[in-house]
């Protein structure tokens, strides 16, 4: 596989086989839930499926399913996660989308009144860039 070299160095990975700790809120089948350790809202967790594939790029049919998983579960439970009044999902995928960690993740914010993201665009002035979430 071509991902053999990353997941050697892959921080995600180290979690999921339990070489770097972390605060696990939920271990499932195909995938965990983890407290970001530099959170943006009060409640921050990260869904990141055991298998390592990089982003929605590079997802295979079966990568699918994981997300939607991941999806499903946080609807289902968001009460018990913290996140019961309302709750956003963000996936960056690809450097320009500001993906930093290579194996697909999924954030959960919440447990707050959340602010509106962030625009990244003027269209009054086509040189703005802002990074958001
Ligand atoms: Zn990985």
């Amino acid at each position: 596989m071509e991902n053999q070299g990353k997941l050697k160095q892959c921080v995600f990975c180290d979690i999921i086989s339990k070489k770097l700790e972390s605060s696990i809120v939920h271990e499932d089948t195909d995938f965990i839930i983890i407290n970001d350790t530099n959170p943006d809202a009060k409640k921050h967790m990260l869904c990141i499926p055991k298998k390592h594939f990089a982003n929605l790029f590079e997802a295979e049919l079966e990568d699918f399913d994981t997300v939607n998983n991941m999806i499903k579960y946080v609807s289902q439970n968001a009460q018990e996660l913290g996140v019961g009044d309302g709750f956003r999902l963000v996936m960056n995928n690809g450097e320009q989308a500001t993906q930093t960690v290579f194996h697909q993740h999924m954030h959960v914010l919440g447990g707050q009144q959340l602010k509106h993201m962030q625009k990244n665009f003027d269209i009054n002035d086509e040189t703005s860039y802002q990074c958001g979430l």
